[in-house]
């Protein structure tokens, strides 16, 4: 198959290449064409690359790595397992890891400013904060190291024709350009302009949803060249029906992410009153912060919306397939939204493998195989929201979190904590789901089978020996104290 190239302007029309095939030539590579050239897409293009094909990377904006003004989402994120196995299929691990900041656990900050640490796992396990703009600049500058891959910014996915293949591609001067490949790879996000077209075939399930919320980012900076907390934290303030979390970066400061219904956020329209809300909810960050930036940053930019998008099937015959965002856009309170893209890319490298690189076979399978892990993590994040601003609050919570854990450390291979299984190993998602569902059932049968034994056992033992009323001095309120503490310590 031929890739096909010609820039079309208002007037002129001009073919930059074409390669034909010639029976007398040996068989060429297959082009592929990655369509968004941000984490999911630039990885992807590394994989692609190392498998031999020839890769066309094409992104709507500027190269991020020369330009003045990047634009983007959260200026963080939290790298755990998933991603780590995909950057090491493509040698890039030991490089991001150098460049991230461990978080060993969560550090909860509560109303009056005391702070309680969750690890995230066992000793050792960690998830790793890193700055998005330069895993994406680290990621296009590994892609652009293979010598069979072309980075070409400036380049802005119009349309797209299912039957032949063909992209328009529109610049930013009004210039088009008219591409074909062998293969298209939709990683242009979670308004996939890719997906555009599967949206007009039959039998393609497409949901999406955008929750009430919204996010905002606020900077702690340093203090005195430090950071203002404890660095090797992610810091959560819950607060029920909203949150804060702060993550760190290399310049020690911290990125904080204000998530709340966005009618809480329009409440809010002076700086005083931003002050006001911050002494209500997260009092401590106050100083940290700094009133002034409070005032200023809260209305630099309005907070921004999530979605969450799940789609069926991943592809189009042979010819298409969409990873990352554009095939299943998370909510991020699961940390995953980026891991599953990364992981997206080890798996569709796995069924190559498998199939032998037969695009017939190989498209259909990673649909089969994928779909149901992707709507899992979806699903998780959106639960894992109501987990991160309300469940952390309760005593409840917290002691099943610390029975879970102790049952791990008793039974590594029988229990092991959903958080555990979706971010330290790669189990798949919906499998994931499934063993935590079972494993739930089982302790609390075993806890409310242990609390009625005790109860039992308890009540015979005041029959057979009635205590003497009179000389028992039990302090239930302390009793009951004790227990709860028991459950946060
Ligand atoms: C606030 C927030 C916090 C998050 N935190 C985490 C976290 O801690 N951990 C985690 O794993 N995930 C996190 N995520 C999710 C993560 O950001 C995404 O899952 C990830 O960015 C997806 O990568 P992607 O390459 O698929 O899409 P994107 O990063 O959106 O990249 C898409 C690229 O395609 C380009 N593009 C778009 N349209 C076109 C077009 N028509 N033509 C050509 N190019 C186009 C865009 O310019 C962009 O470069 C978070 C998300 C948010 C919003």
């Amino acid at each position: 198959m031929p890739l096909q190239w010609a820039v079309r302007g208002s007037d002129h029309q001009r073919t930059l290449s074409t390669m034909e095939d010639s029976s007398s030539k040996p068989a060429k590579k297959k082009v592929v064409a990655v369509v968004g050239g941000g984490l999911v897409g630039a990885l992807n293009a590394c994989f692609f690359a190392k498998r031999g094909f020839d890769v066309e990377v094409f992104e709507t904006r500027e190269d991020i790595r020369t330009a003045k003004i990047v634009k983007g989402r959260s200026i963080n994120l939290a790298l755990s397992h998933r991603g780590r196995s995909a950057l090491k299929h493509v040698g890039m691990e030991e490089k991001i890891v150098s460049q991230g900041i461990p978080m060993h656990a969560r550090m909860i900050h509560s109303l009056t400013g005391k702070q309680s640490p969750i690890p995230y796992g066992k000793k050792g396990q960690y998830i790793l904060s890193v700055d998005r703009a330069n895993l994406n600049k680290e990621l296009l500058s590994a892609a652009e190291t293979y010598p069979n891959t072309k980075l070409n910014f400036d380049h802005k996915l119009q349309d797209w024709n299912a039957e032949t293949g063909i992209m328009t591609f529109v610049r930013s001067d009004g210039t088009k350009a008219n591409i074909e490949a062998d293969l298209i790879v939709g990683c242009d996000g979670a308004f996939s302009a890719i997906r555009k077209q599967f949206l007009r075939r039959s039998r393609f399930n497409y949901s999406q949803t955008y929750i009430p919320h919204g996010y905002m980012e606020l900077t702690m900076p340093p203090i005195n060249g430090e950071f203002a907390m404890k660095p090797n934290y992610l810091h959560i303030w819950p607060r029920n029906k909203f949150m804060m979390i702060a993550l760190p970066n290399l310049d020690k400061t911290f990125t904080c992410t204000l998530f709340m219904p966005f009618e809480e956020f329009e409440k809010i329209t002076t700086g005083d009153e931003v002050i006001t809300f911050f002494q209500t909810y997260f009092p401590d960050a106050i100083p940290l912060i700094g009133v002034d930036a409070l005032k200023r940053d809260y209305f630099r930019l309005p907070a921004q919306a999530m979605v969450s998008v799940k789609c069926s099937p991943y592809h189009i015959g042979d010819k298409c397939v969409l990873m990352g965002d554009a095939a299943h856009a998370v909510v991020p309170f699961y940390g995953q939204g980026m891991n599953a893209g990364f992981e997206d890319c080890i798996v569709f490298d796995e069924v190559m493998n498998q199939f032998n690189e037969d695009l017939s076979a190989v498209l259909p399978e990673y649909t089969r195989v994928r779909v149901p892990d992707d709507h899992a993590i979806a699903d998780l994040a959106m639960y894992n929201y109501v987990e991160m601003r309300a469940h952390v609050n309760s005593k409840w919570f917290l002691f099943r979190k610390h029975v879970d854990n102790i049952l791990h450390l008793l039974m590594p291979k029988t229990i092991i904590p959903l958080y555990t299984m979706v971010t330290f190993t790669r189990t798949r998602y919906h499998e994931a789901v499934k063993r935590w569902q079972w494993q739930d059932k089982m302790i609390n049968r075993s806890l409310l089978l242990c609390a009625t034994g005790a109860a039992f056992g308890g009540s015979y033992l005041l029959i057979k020996n009635p205590p003497d009323i009179s000389k028992l001095n039990i302090n239930i309120e302390k009793l009951w104290n004790r227990f709860l503490a028991f459950g946060t310590s």
